[in-house]
């Protein structure tokens, strides 16, 4: 008989989890999925193209219903998992019997952070996770109602692009001297802002927010120098947090996120935790590739096949408000390690590669990122690369041919 596996969460690592299983374990596991958005898992990186009228919202689901089906997994979705009842092994779902499991997985993802400051909880304030957050943000652009993002790293720029794109009047704060901070070094981040800005949204850098105004509405938003801009709606985009709150008051050790060895497995054996909610080695990722990975090594665990997770390298290969950005590694260069630069300001061109013992260490495109997964390949592989030096900077096509000459 098939052991039951529940999946807490119906989102992006559910269904590479399924998917994988289904691959290296078919009719092992009788998979029950309970997700809470009241949908089929969707692709979520695909939001920012729904809300910048690029995509439509029923073309982002990752599966069909009936490729659950045929695959004998019972989804209930639209439905809170409320408690696990670890001696039991039961998950309990909010107005709804239990289900039992012989193995659980934890794969609940993140929620936005709101920032803790006066305002916060006025009706305009608003957050970017899910399709429901979608919806309200097309109708706040529809009515063109002047709109704040706060956040400058990925997700408040995509909120920001698609806002603006949707016909929102948009101004995007970041606390720090620089857009994308975790992914650009100054130049890089300067072009970007300079791109973005192109596309009509006002960029503050340095912004410290400090209240939110209004009576029971926003109306505007002041800045802790004292600057103040009128606003009708506030987007907080700076930040996430990993759902540990299940976990947590089941007695699973949490730190920031939910703690998981290199089998992905929790501190309570045959739990286990992957994508944004789980912590390993210290790391909580806030991207997609690192849970297809964690779900390829715990599908392959459960299928008794045995494999490690010892962690990612993370790349970001993306369009930021339309432009192509892509950065992996030590993009900023550490001590002895030596850069080569190729900028074109004016043509929306910057390339930064960091060389250290002779090889390719990180990596900075903005503009043209055609050749970002073979400089990410040779990052993560650690090949030398002195026959390829002189020209790696012009494209693997250039590369190749002078090595092979
Ligand atoms: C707008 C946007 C753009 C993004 N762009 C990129 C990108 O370009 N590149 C990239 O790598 N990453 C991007 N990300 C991040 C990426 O979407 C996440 O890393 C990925 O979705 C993580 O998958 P997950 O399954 O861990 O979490 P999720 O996809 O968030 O799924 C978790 C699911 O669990 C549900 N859940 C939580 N608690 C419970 C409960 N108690 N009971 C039932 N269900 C529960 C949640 O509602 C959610 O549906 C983006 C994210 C957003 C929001």
């Amino acid at each position: 008989m098939s052991e039951p596996l529940v999946i807490v969460g119906n989102g992006m690592a559910a269904a590479r989890l399924v998917d994988e299983l289904a691959k290296v374990a078919l009719g092992r596991y009788a998979i029950a999925v309970v997700g809470d958005e009241p949908r089929l898992a969707y692709n979520r990186v695909l939001l920012s193209s729904v809300l910048a009228g690029e995509t439509a919202s029923h073309d982002i689901e990752l599966r069909p219903a009936s490729w659950w089906r045929d695959r004998g997994v019972t989804l209930k979705y639209g439905c809170v998992a409320t408690e696990i009842d670890v001696g039991r092994r039961e998950l309990k779902i909010a107005n709804e019997e239990s289900l039992v499991f012989s193995k659980l997985v934890l794969a609940t993802g993140s929620s936005p952070l709101r920032l803790n400051v006066p305002g916060a909880e006025l009706a305009g304030v608003h957050t970017f996770r899910d399709t429901r957050d979608v919806d309200l943000l097309l109708t706040l652009a529809a009515q063109k109602k002047r709109v704040v993002v706060v956040g400058g790293g990925l997700l408040g720029l995509e909120a920001a692009y698609g806002l603006a794109r949707a016909g929102a009047p948009v101004t995007l704060l970041h606390l720090m001297d620089r857009l994308m901070e975790r992914q650009l070094d100054s130049p890089a981040a300067a072009l970007l802002k300079s791109l973005v800005e192109r596309k009509g949204i006002t960029v503050l850098l340095g912004a410290n927010t400090a209240r939110i105004h209004g009576e029971r509405c926003v109306e505007g938003i002041e800045l802790a120098d004292g600057r103040l801009i009128e606003a009708d709606a506030v987007i907080f985009a700076a930040g996430i947090r990993p759902n540990v709150a299940l976990a947590k008051e089941a007695g699973i050790p949490v730190n920031r996120g939910i703690v998981v060895d290199d089998v992905l497995q929790t501190g309570v054996p045959g739990i286990f935790a992957l994508g944004e909610c789980a912590e390993h080695r210290g790391i909580c990722y806030g991207l997609v590739e690192p849970a297809y990975e964690q779900a390829r090594v715990l599908a392959r665990h459960l299928a008794g096949r045995g494999g490690d997770y010892a962690g990612s390298v993370v790349a970001t290969n993306l369009k930021v408000s339309g432009v192509s950005v892509f950065s992996a590694g030590d993009f900023i260069g550490a001590e002895r390690s030596e850069s080569i630069v190729l900028s074109d300001v004016r043509h929306g061109t910057y390339k930064k590669l960091v060389i250290a013992d002779g090889r390719l260490t990180g990596a900075v495109l903005v503009g043209d990122t055609g050749d970002a997964l073979w400089y990410l390949e040779l990052i993560r592989k650690r090949e030398p690369i002195a026959a390829i030096r002189r020209d790696m900077m012009f494209g693997r096509a250039l590369a190749i041919t002078t090595k092979a000459a």
